[in-house]
Order: structure tokens, then sequence, then C-alpha cells
């Protein structure tokens, strides 16, 4: 059982095998954001997929406030360390940590960062996995990502501009393979103007038979 509450833009907060992740929790000043730091209160990790503001967002203040794990790049959780964090685990892509009975895998993403590298996560617990793709174009080895870890709910950037598009992100969907998508990272900005509909029709023509789950601010989708 997963519970999946967009926050906004990229941020969502998993309640998976009784805790609770956060990734890239981008609240104070994000347009679309479905709480403040205020709301939040309890958390177990946090997961930042790289260093532009509206990933890395929050994250260093919900961690001083809830004692929550950050967990990033090398480089990063290296940052929110000088920064007063005091739990953090630095890795990096391709290498899988153990925390809170969580399997957490950091993945390559084709983005920039100021500090580290443009990541994705895989969460893993007892009976489901989740791929949060960071933001990213689509590459093909996101059809290894799908072999690897075999995701059941995959976390897609699809507003175009910064990351894919919905047609790019439909093509990433037949790669992964996940029996749900859920698309992120639109509608935020003015630049990402568009509404889901285009990738929920991408998806249809292409037949990929993934269930797409489209959440408003502050909606969960439990499965
Ligand atoms: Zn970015």
């Amino acid at each position: 059982m997963v519970k999946i509450k967009w926050l906004g833009h990229a941020g969502f907060e998993i309640k998976i095998d009784e805790k609770t992740v956060l990734i890239d929790p981008w609240l104070t000043g994000n347009p679309k954001a479905a709480c403040t730091t205020a709301d939040i209160n309890t958390a177990d990790i946090i997961c930042v997929t790289h260093d532009h503001s509206d990933h890395l967002g929050d994250s260093v203040e919900i961690c001083k406030k809830t004692g929550a794990t950050f967990i990033a790049t090398y480089e990063l959780a290296n940052y929110a360390q000088k920064n007063g964090v005091e739990k953090v685990v630095g890795f990096n892509i391709g290498g899988t940590i153990e925390i809170a009975g969580l399997k957490i895998t950091l993945v390559q993403a084709f983005h920039t960062a100021s500090c580290g590298a443009p990541t994705g996560f895989i969460i893993k617990g007892k009976n489901r996995t989740l791929y949060h793709a960071g933001d990213t174009g689509v590459f093909s080895d996101m059809k290894l990502i799908g072999e690897l870890y075999r995701p059941d709910i995959a976390l897609l950037p699809i507003g175009g501009y910064y990351t894919m598009g919905p047609y790019e992100a439909a093509v990433a969907t037949s790669l992964i393979k996940p029996k749900v998508v859920i698309p992120m990272h639109y509608m935020t900005f003015p630049v990402l103007t568009q509404t889901a509909d285009e990738f929920v029709k991408n998806i249809e023509e292409k037949a990929i038979g993934t269930k797409v789950v489209i959440l408003k601010p502050g909606e969960v989708y439990e499965d």
C-alpha cells in the first residue's frame, strides 16, 4: 500500500510501509503548492533530485524541523549538511541504500545542475516500487530502469521547456512500462501552461496500457 500526495510541481509526499518520504518539496514560492511548510510536521526521508530551487525548495528547512534524513547526490548532501541538516546520506547514480526499511536507488536524469548531478529516484517498499524521474528529457535507458527496478508507479515530468513534454513523456512511459503513471512538472510557470490532456491522448494513441492518474495539487492516489 502506498499513498502518493502531489504537493504541486515535482513535489510529492509518499506514505509507504508506515514511513513518510518527501520528494522535491518546493512549497515556498510555488504558485501551485498544496500546503505550506507549517503543514508538514512529519517526514522520515527527503529525497532531492537536484539543486534547482524548484526542487531543493524547502527541503533543508523541513529536515531541520522534522529530523528527516536528507538524501541526494554526494555533493548536494554535503550542501545540506553545511546548511545545518543533521542526518544526510550522499550517494551517487547507480547506488542503492537501505534506509527506514526502504531501498532507495539514485538513477540518472538528463538535465543540468549546479551542485552534483541531476538525478531520479527509485523507492522500493515491501510491495510497491516507485520511480520519480526528476527533471529530465527522455532517454533510451529508461527501458533499462524499467527492466531493472520494475516500478509500479512512475512520476514523470510532462511540461516541456525544462523537461520532456507530453509526447516524449508518453514515449518514456512506453519504455518504463509502469502500471500507473502520474504526470508532474506542468501548469506551474507561465512557460509550463498545458494541461495533461495531450499526455493522456498520446498514451491512448500509443496503446501503452499504463493507467494515467491525474492529480490536482493536494490530491492523494492510493495503490
Ligand atoms: Zn531543474
